[in-house]
């Protein structure tokens, strides 16, 4: 069985052409994937799955595609140390039609890159986003995107984070270089600056000392970021005012997660998904502070027999329970139902009952979505995102179960969207 501390189940929520799918693209490329990016524009984005989607050049759907990680990376080459994360990336639609679709995509993530154009801020679809993230407590990472842009500002967007999303945002680096010439990053953490190797197309960097008309103002926003999350380690802020030197990155590392998946702070990251920079680093991010699947409360449903309630931890051994967040039609394989296995195992030819309908109905197979192929696996287990083929009567939001151990996990009731066609 996968150890699941490695694995992170996330999603990518952002207002519209914030670039959201530019990043998706960005990550699966530097997971090694997908090997020509598609071009956005030309609507051959891996995300875009719909006809409909593809003419718009929005992404309405809500597909799940998992990819893998190497971390930690030394500046951004694989070592001794490095261990493979596994991913599951969830994708939360942008437009504001499709809002209904982001809060089931929500309900099966366990955390969130927030994207932020750095020209643009704050707008209306992420403020929306945020509420459903607030409302099934999903921590997040802020990434502010397009800071190659003119008008792009880092700490503009940290201040809007702040005052319009109310989250106390902390930013974990700040930007060198501005518009054409943004080159890297000061790591608040390191205290080094960031220098991202275009050779490498971003994925590995040089460290430089931070540049000495940034010294002063990276000292401050780093003593903003240890007193964000001192509260979290008792010693942090003792050894700040003390010795500063005597504080390690490991430390600092494990308050902000802490605090992170508290939903005390949202730790802010900046970068150019478009020009390959600050995306690795925001993956970084991803397998240091957002939770995996361990890390999560056990989920909680009713027996629908008895109307009890039940809980189903995170363990392959507990009884399977899933729910099914998306249904969509694949031109291969037919109707896939993407569901989050919460708990136990189930192996692909067997039955689930689907408690909603009260049937029993057998699963033929069990899909993993990668970058631009589907693979076939033989069995999922708790704390997996997977595709299943077979189902005859599935809808969102049903709950999935082993027969001797009924479980209905919470249904949200919420309509089909309707989607407006300009
Ligand atoms: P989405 O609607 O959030 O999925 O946004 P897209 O990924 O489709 O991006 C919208 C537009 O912004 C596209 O034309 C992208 O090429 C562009 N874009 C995305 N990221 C960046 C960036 O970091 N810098 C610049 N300059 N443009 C970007």
């Amino acid at each position: 069985m996968a150890d699941l501390k490695f694995q992170r189940n996330f999603g990518i929520a952002a207002h519209i052409d914030a670039g959201k799918t530019t990043t998706t693209e960005r990550i699966l490329r530097y997971t090694g994937m997908i090997h020509k990016i598609g071009e956005v524009h030309d609507g051959a984005a891996t995300t875009d799955w719909m006809e409909q989607e593809k003419e718009r050049g929005i992404t309405i759907t809500s597909a799940a595609v998992s990819c893998q990680w190497n971390f930690p990376t030394n500046k951004g080459k694989a070592d001794a140390n490095t261990k493979k994360y596994y991913f599951n990336i969830i994708d939360t639609p942008g437009h504001v039609d499709f809002t209904i679709e982001v809060e089931r995509s929500m309900r099966v993530l366990d955390g969130l890159i927030a994207l932020f154009s750095a020209v643009d801020g704050v707008e209306p679809q992420s403020e929306t986003v945020w509420r459903q993230a607030n409302r099934y407590k999903v921590p997040r990472i802020g990434f502010v995107n397009k800071m190659d842009r003119s008008g792009a500002d880092f700490l503009m967007v940290v201040r809007q984070v702040k005052e319009m999303l109310g989250a106390k945002a902390v930013p974990l680096q700040l930007p060198i270089g501005a518009e054409d010439d943004f080159k890297g990053v000061v790591d608040l953490i390191r205290m080094k600056g960031i220098i991202w190797d275009m050779a490498t197309e971003g994925m590995t960097f040089e460290e430089i000392e931070i540049p000495a008309d940034m010294l002063e103002e990276a000292q401050e926003w780093r003593g903003h970021l240890i007193e964000a999350v001192a509260e979290y380690d008792d010693k942090l802020l003792e050894k700040f005012f003390e010795d500063p030197n005597s504080i390690s990155d490991d430390e600092v590392h494990e308050a902000i997660r802490k605090a992170c998946v508290d939903l005390s702070i949202v730790p802010m990251m900046c970068g150019s998904s478009f020009k390959n920079k600050g995306v690795q680093t925001a993956l970084d991010a991803v397998c240091r502070y957002l939770p995996s699947p361990v890390d999560i409360d056990a989920v909680e449903g009713t027996n629908p027999d008895t109307g009890e309630a039940e809980i189903r931890k995170p363990d392959a051994k507990e009884p399977f329970a899933a729910l099914a967040f998306k249904i969509m039609t694949d031109p291969f394989v037919g109707r896939l139902a993407f569901f989050r296995c919460y708990s136990g195992h189930l192996d692909a030819g067997s039955y689930v009952l689907n408690v909603r309908s009260g049937k029993n109905e057998r699963i033929s197979r069990i899909m993993k979505m990668f970058a631009n192929k589907q693979n076939p696996i033989d069995f999922i287990e708790a704390g997996d995102i997977g595709a299943a083929v077979g189902f005859k009567d599935i809808k969102t939001g049903d709950t999935l179960c082993d027969e001797k151990h009924p479980i209905a996990l919470e249904n949200m009731f919420i309509p089909e969207p309707v989607i407006a066609i300009a």
